[in-house]
């Protein structure tokens, strides 16, 4: 694991405006899931949040990134297009991403996408259950069959994504609704995970079993470096006859 470099995204803005959500996550919410991360041995993982420069996500940062995570919000729009578009080349060309809870709203998933990814959402702190639906899928690995939040924000079907690849994940929510909380996806040559916990005033982040999804995500994701794909004009591999 010590190969796959990490880059943790957050927007960064609930944290320094509530309260209530800086209590929970005093080092923003990014720097709990690094924390998470590091700890199921991954060395390279570094952060970036909003408010920077370029929000943190440079050419630079980028190029030296294999796995990205997402989580966003209040401020979806306040992303620049045209780091949105790098972001999407990087997936397209290899680059792991994983989007996280209300990351499904965020320009980057919606490009990939190309749905309006709503959903039904409730804050009403009730009781999350996941299952797991597909126990061989990589992503599930050291799970068990299903495990529980006590208090989630609810999102509920229908969730407006294209069919995933594969579902891992479903969610089961105390108000009678369920969700598909765990999906995978290819783009390019980048493959793409989204998982939905993470509402910014529950401790979700925090949750072994959270942490275990995201840190297999990573695993998923990542892909080592494969062959350039070459596009346009083509030269005939045999003689053709009508050129002889
Ligand atoms: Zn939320």
């Amino acid at each position: 694991m010590d190969n796959i470099r990490v880059t943790v995204w957050g927007e960064y803005r609930h944290e320094k405006k509530n309260p209530k959500v800086a209590e929970v996550y005093p080092q923003g919410m990014h720097n709990a899931i690094a924390e998470g991360l590091k700890a199921h041995g991954f060395s390279s993982v570094r952060t970036a949040t909003l408010d920077e420069p370029e929000h943190g996500l440079t050419e630079e940062v980028l190029n030296n990134t294999d796995v990205l995570t997402w989580w966003g919000h209040t401020a979806h729009d306040d992303v620049q297009d045209a780091i949105v578009e790098r972001v999407r080349q990087r997936v397209w060309d290899g680059m792991g991403l994983i989007v996280l809870h209300s990351g499904h709203f965020s320009k980057i998933f919606k490009a990939l996408m190309g749905t309006s990814c709503d959903l039904k959402w409730r804050e009403a702190d009730e009781r999350e259950r996941i299952w797991v639906v597909e126990p061989g899928h990589p992503i599930a690995k050291g799970l068990p069959e299903a495990f529980e939040l006590d208090q989630e924000e609810m999102y509920g079907e229908r969730f407006d994504i294209p069919a995933p690849d594969t579902l891992v994940l479903l969610s089961w929510f105390q108000g009678g609704e369920v969700f598909r909380s765990g999906c995978c996806y290819t783009r390019g040559k980048g493959r793409i995970f989204y998982f939905r916990p993470g509402h910014e005033t529950y401790p979700t982040y925090f949750n072994p079993l959270v942490r275990q999804v995201i840190a297999n995500g990573v695993n998923w994701v990542y892909q080592p470096a494969s062959p350039k794909v070459v596009f346009g004009n083509a030269k005939p591999r045999e003689v053709l006859p009508q050129a002889k």
